[in-house]
């Protein structure tokens, strides 16, 4: 960044559009998935032929109740659908429907969500989120087609998409990133999104502007075609430098749409042509106005499950863990219900042993969770579904347990799950078949010590003459000698005994 950016306050607003997981497109009964043969999901209403009738799709109005109660937005007592008209090839109908405030209330406005921000907690209001139709997509040159011509694909269009607009609240590249990671865990959470930007189930436009700290906002860009959280913050960072340079020489800033070029790590204005945009919005007349019962969404509300940031802080208070695990555990829903699963399994386990409880399991759970649990997903390439099919939270809790009793120590325990992870066994037989319970017979442990001891006169020497550096050796010669399996704690006092000449 160069030092010109100092001096301004970047100003930044997203429009975030999300698709939504319901069976059906929004305004027909097509199927809503990812991929699959081009043009086999698609019917007259979604390949927008004349004479044909939409027909709102009931459960994507409730997934954009859902979400706008997980903001605390406040949900419309009617809403309605404009055409905002446009022509592009991905568009069949020549218009595309959505909701606009001048011509129909959208279905939420306000609420907002907290981010941690460049200088602490930073609270980012939302205009409005409302419901539109998702256009079908364009392919130019990928593997398989003629790279001469352009293709359209209609699976996608009338995918039912949420568009959630922020107020320009977000002051950073960074704060814009964690405001979409915030509001891709809420929309995971809730379950209305799966949230997977490479697929483009979830994009984003981002608007930034800078001024001068304390002046009226600047003039905005719009940049579009950012696929990642990475490249949308190198798009603002960009962006923000070119405006900065641009003041300092003396000019002004155009408002425009520009695209990002990920390649070039560069911004370049899109075509006017396509940008001179007069939407000519006006009411859809052949969708009614939506009547939101309040009792309907009541009803809503009663099934949203608890937000993640309500429940890093319930597992603060209930578990005792710090602040910065349980943000890690709650980062996406299933990986907090497998830890809460496993705490109660490791509880009963530990029911008839001791009575430190289930906070002391929590941590325990939560170190292995947080480190040899993502190690062997990352090492074995496992989605969240896979590990847990060869990991059930019961099977952690078990191994868990027999670490503590003492059966097999601790370093034997992460082989133990790496077997666990390919096998999907039990760990009591994995330990089992493997021969690999610890060795915590004294008589012969002690066996072992004296063949090593006898094995190395030399070093005992050194280590009586002071060089108490030298137990780390003869430990490791024990381990070798017992694969590993000989409990380190007795190991450990066997050899200090013995060295010391008792
Ligand atoms: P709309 O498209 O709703 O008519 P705008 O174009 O003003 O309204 O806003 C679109 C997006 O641009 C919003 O997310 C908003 O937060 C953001 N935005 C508006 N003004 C600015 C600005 N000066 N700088 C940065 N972002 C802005
Ligand atoms: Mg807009
Ligand atoms: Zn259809």
């Amino acid at each position: 960044m160069s030092d010109a950016v100092m001096k301004y306050e970047s100003v930044i607003g997203l429009e975030v559009h999300a698709q939504l997981l319901t069976n059906s497109k929004i305004f027909c009964g097509c199927p809503v998935a990812f991929g699959g043969e081009p043009n086999s999901r698609v019917c007259p209403i979604c390949l927008g032929m004349p004479g044909v009738l939409p027909v709102l799709n009931r459960r994507a109005v409730e997934y954009t109740i859902r979400m706008a109660l997980a903001v605390d937005g406040r949900v419309a007592e009617t809403s309605a659908f404009a055409r905002k008209n446009y022509f592009y090839p991905d568009l069949p109908k020549g218009y595309q429907i959505s909701q606009y405030d001048r011509a129909g209330e959208p279905i939420s406005l306000a609420g907002g969500i907290e981010i941690e921000g460049e200088d602490g907690p930073r609270f980012v209001r939302l205009r409005r989120i409302h419901l539109e139709e998702e256009a079908g997509k364009s392919i130019h040159n990928e593997p398989g087609y003629d790279p001469d011509l352009s293709y359209i694909d209609f699976n996608r269009t009338g995918v039912p998409l949420m568009e959630i607009v922020s107020e320009p609240d977000i002051r950073s590249p960074r704060e814009a990133s964690a405001y979409l990671a915030r509001l891709r865990q809420i929309l995971q959470y809730i379950g209305v999104c799966d949230g997977n930007m490479e697929e483009g189930s979830l994009r984003c436009d981002a608007n930034v502007s800078i001024r001068q700290p304390g002046d009226p906002l600047g003039e905005l860009v719009e940049i579009k075609n950012m696929n990642s959280m990475r490249s949308m913050e190198r798009a603002l960072e960009f962006e923000i430098d070119r405006q900065s340079e641009l003041l300092d020489d003396g000019g002004t800033v155009v408002r425009q749409t520009r695209l990002w070029n990920e390649e070039k790590r560069e911004t370049f204005p899109m075509r006017s042509k396509e940008e001179a945009h007069d939407y000519r919005y006006f009411p859809d007349p052949d969708l009614v106005t939506v009547e939101i019962a309040r009792s309907w969404v009541d009803e809503i509300g009663e099934t949203l499950p608890e937000l993640p940031d309500v429940r890093m802080r319930r597992f603060v208070d209930e578990y005792g863990l710090p602040q910065d695990m349980a943000r890690q555990l709650t980062e996406n829903r299933a990986r907090a219900d497998y830890f809460e699963a496993c705490v109660s399994h490791a509880a009963d386990e530990a029911s008839g042993r001791t009575v430190d409880g289930a906070a002391n399991e929590a941590r325990t759970v939560s170190n292995w969770m947080l480190s040899e649990l993502l190690r062997v997903q990352h090492e074995n390439r496992m989605d969240q579904q896979t590990l847990e099919a060869r990991i059930p939270s019961d099977h952690l809790a078990q191994l868990l347990g027999q670490i503590k009793e003492g059966k097999i120590s601790g370093k034997i325990g992460k082989d133990v799950l790496d077997n666990m992870a390919e096998t999907g066994k039990a760990p009591a037989s994995v330990i089992e078949e493997q021969g690999l319970v610890q060795i915590s017979d004294t008589g012969e442990l002690e066996g072992v010590v004296d063949g090593i001891l006898a094995e190395h006169p030399d070093d005992v020497a050194e280590y009586q003459a002071g060089k108490t550096k030298l137990l780390g050796f003869f430990m490791g010669q024990v381990m070798r000698a017992t694969q590993g399996k000989a409990n380190p704690k007795m190991v450990n006092e066997l050899l200090r005994k013995k060295l010391a000449g008792d």
